[in-house]
């Protein structure tokens, strides 16, 4: 392709250009949100190609999720064909550091084959190491130890290196706990997410033909959403830029929401200093939103001091303003969005029907996410959860991931301790403290240890029984992984299980192994034993782990997949909602956007609030500015009068950043019916009223009817609701219609005693206890 010509170019503004074009040297793009940033960016990547300057394997390009990573991936692909093939280093900071530390592990005292732990695998090893330092765990909670420890990995100090100044955390014993839990991290060969980039840092500021050799090959870097770059990943930028000086970096700094995990908006500021002569390209033309969304969006974050200040516009002059709009509590709430997506699919709205791919509902904090869940579960409208490794959270999703991880790694003593006994072995405490204390003496893995308790006959009864058991099936797994896999890295010591058991012959694949897992384990049958909506729930989520992995060539890259991502939409076709948090939102777009929870408290966070400064204030301010730009058609934000927050309702107040919002751009639309004029003032109003002053939209809120709600909440819980439905009296019969909270309406197929077999309309067959079903009406 002639890149006078190509395709990529089109359409792009001068601006734009100059930034694709400047392709030898430092160019930094500041801009604000929806200008063309990220996609500047990816023409810049085809442009390094296509012109001949750079072959796709000396391109270091990061992006901040492993989504958009793939998404730049396509669009390059569309424009030059295949070339992306050859690609590797474009991902995340993340992705990239796995990359390099798999192939240079041994220069930090790791195998190539480390774990990566998550956070639960971290908090357990650091209250074990508090314990052992006899601290009082309650006064010195793990978690803020995690921390600490996670605030020096961002900016790059290794334990020998962390200043003096801080020597007084944790009890003056901060430093040394860091140092002891590095060296336990090495025994485990695991490493945590801030190693991911702390070691790659380390290994080339220690290693100078490593750093010359990848400077040579990585000739060209670019980097995505900058400014919340934290310092070890602007050390790693610098380190490798500084040879050539080809980088190119871009950025808002109105868009900086990671500080509280170290991000530094400075670099950013930096950048001219450190890359002198740099090309400054700043970007004003919004494409992205309509004018009263950029108008709104504007207006919320101008409440900012000190910012670099950018002006936007668009071509666009139509387009609805920024819907407003209060409930009772955060079910009414999660009904009207519900509604408001079906109304939207429809075609209403005045606008023409519309995708539910296009719309996302953006929540502050990840607990609001499961009123939405449930909400949708019950309407049968489907979503995806994305943002955060919320599915592979769940207790018996870590718990299969324990097998996969000791079937590959048998050293790998956290899957040991977390699967041993469970399910239940008659393998207690006592049993398990005897397998440590033996694998300790003979500094062997727990595995192992475990074969020793054995063999020296120091377990007796059942336990003994099904630990054999356990040992045996662990390494005919073992050695199937490894027939399974081709190309996989497996651990090879075969002295570390002892068996003469028939081996597998047939090759399995993956997945059929690890459904053999679950089930031979007896893992699956613990859960199917239970038969309550709880542990089915936990069947399906197991199923829908086994249909993960078919995306997948073995089980060591399902396993690093999981440990990376940050967002975990499935591959199937359906069209649908997306759920995620606003943090994950950043760089992403929608035409329609729900932005709910707009509360004090919540959003703004209660600790940004507290705060003496204004910092982390303008933190969630710039959190706002991110999620009202996200929409391109349509933004609606939302509160609610009462919350119900970690099982305690409370009363709230509408955000302080809705005083924010310029009335001229919003408008104040009131709940339907549903809310038996309890919204007072507002509920009169006509249903799509337009507020044009600061004054009336605050009478909405000292409207009697509105405080009437407020006091109603602080007094009494609203609809209190029972834990469980209580014991209907009722007999269920075959073919009447039931209804359940999470499965909605369906048809009795079968009764057995308090047992029902229900085929129910959205969610399919499901065997459930009958008190959790209502006869359903009509
Ligand atoms: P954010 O700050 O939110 O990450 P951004 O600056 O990276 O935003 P992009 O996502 O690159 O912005 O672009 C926003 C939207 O505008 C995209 O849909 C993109 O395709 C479109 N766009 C960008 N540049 C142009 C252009 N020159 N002409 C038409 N559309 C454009
Ligand atoms: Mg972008």
């Amino acid at each position: 392709v002639a890149p006078q010509t190509a395709r990529y170019l089109d359409g792009l503004n001068e601006a734009q250009r100059t930034a694709v074009e400047a392709l030898d040297g430092p160019v930094l793009m500041l801009a604000g949100a929806g200008t063309g940033k990220t996609r500047a960016l990816t023409a810049r990547i085809a442009h390094l190609i296509a012109s001949g300057k750079a072959r796709p394997n000396e391109i270091l390009a990061v992006t901040f999720t492993n989504k958009a990573a793939r998404e730049m991936k396509y669009r390059i692909g569309q424009q030059l064909g295949d070339v992306v093939e050859g690609m590797p280093w474009l991902g995340t900071f993340h992705a990239i550091g796995v990359r390099f530390l798999r192939r240079h592990a041994e220069l930090v005292g790791l195998k190539s084959n480390f774990t990566i732990l998550d956070t639960d695998d971290q908090l357990r090893l650091l209250k074990q190491l508090i314990r052992a330092n006899n601290l009082d765990e309650k006064r010195w909670p793990p978690r803020a130890l995690a921390g600490l420890i996670d605030g020096w990995k961002n900016r790059a100090w290794r334990p020998e290196v962390v200043p003096g100044s801080e020597a007084s955390a944790f009890d003056n014993r901060g430093t040394e706990l860091y140092a002891a839990y590095q060296d336990r991290l090495r025994t485990l060969n695991a490493c945590d997410f801030g190693d991911l980039l702390l070691h790659v840092v380390t290994i080339l500021q220690q290693n100078p033909d490593i750093l010359a050799q990848y400077q040579r090959w990585l000739r060209f870097i670019l980097v995505d959403e900058y400014q919340d770059t934290n310092v070890a990943q602007y050390l790693l930028l610098r380190l490798l830029a500084q040879a050539h000086s080809n980088i190119c970096c871009v950025g808002d700094d109105d868009q900086s929401i990671y500080g509280w995990r170290g991000a530094e908006v400075g670099n950013i500021l930096r950048f001219e200093r450190d890359f002198p002569g740099a090309t400054v390209v700043r970007l004003e033309q919004n494409y992205r939103s309509t004018p009263h969304i950029l108008a709104a969006a504007s207006g919320v974050i101008a409440a900012n001091e000190g910012r670099l200040g950018k002006t936007l516009w668009t071509e666009e002059t139509e387009g609805q303003k920024v819907v407003l709009i209060g409930h009772w509590d955060g079910e009414d709430e999660a009904r009207w969005i519900g509604e408001e997506i079906e109304a939207l699919e429809r075609g209403g709205r005045g606008l023409p029907p519309q995708s539910p791919d296009g719309m996302a509902i953006l929540v502050r904090a990840s607990h609001q996410m499961r009123a939405f869940e449930d909400r949708f579960l019950t309407i049968g409208l489907p979503y995806r959860v994305v943002g955060g490794p919320r599915f592979y959270e769940r207790l018996e999703i870590r718990d299969a991931m324990a097998y996969f991880r000791l079937a590959i790694s048998p050293t790998d003593d956290l899957a040991f301790e977390r699967i041993v006994n469970m399910p239940k072995r008659g393998l207690g405490d006592k049993a398990q403290q005897t397998i440590q204390r033996v694998a300790r003496e003979n500094d062997v893995p727990l595995l192992l240890g475990a074969a020793l308790v054995l063999r020296d006959g120091l377990l007796g009864g059942r336990g003994a029984a099904n630990l054999r058991e356990f040992i045996e099936n662990m390494a005919r797994w073992h050695d199937a992984v490894r027939n399974s896999i081709p190309g996989a890295v497996v651990e090879g010591d075969d002295d570390v299980i002892e068996h003469d058991g028939p081996t597998q012959r047939k090759r399995l694949s993956h997945i059929e192994l690890a459904e053999q897992m679950l089930d031979e384990s007896g893992y699956t049958a613990m859960w199917q034993a239970q038969k309550t909506p709880e542990a089915e729930g936990r069947l399906e989520n197991l199923k829908e782990l086994i249909k993960a992995l078919e995306g997948f060539d073995n089980l060591q890259g399902f396993l690093e997949h999981v440990a990376l991502i940050m967002d975990n939409e499935t591959e199937d076709r359906t069209e649908k909602v997306t759920i995620m948090t606003l943090h994950a939102a950043k760089g992403l777009e929608f035409p329609m956007v729900f932005l709910p929870g707009w509360e004090d408290g919540l959003f703004p966070s209660q600790r940004s609030m507290d705060e003496s400064g204004p910092k982390g204030l303008e933190e969630e301010r710039r959190l706002a500015y991110v999620g009202i730009t996200r929409a391109e058609k349509l933004c609606m934000i939302s509160f609610a009068a009462n919350r119900r927050v970690f099982g305690q309702w409370q009363s709230q107040l509408p955000s302080r950043f809705i005083d924010e919002l310029p009335p001229e751009h919003v408008e104040i639309r009131t709940p339907p019916g549903l809310y038996g004029g309890a919204f007072g003032a507002a509920a009169r109003q006509p249903e799509h009223s337009t507020m044009d002053d600061r004054a009336a939209k605050a009478d909405v809120y000292n409207a009697p009817g509105w405080r009437r709600m407020q006091a109603r909440g602080q007094k009494a819980p609203p609809q209190p609701k029972a834990k469980h439905p209580p014991a209907p009296d009722v007999h269920f019969t075959d073919g009447e219609r039931v209804f359940h909270q999470k499965f909605g309406t369906g048809t009795v197929l079968a009764v057995d005693g308090d047992k029902l077999a229900v085929a129910f309309d959205r969610a399919g067959e499901k065997h459930i206890v009958a008190r959790f079903v209502t006869p359903a009406d009509g």
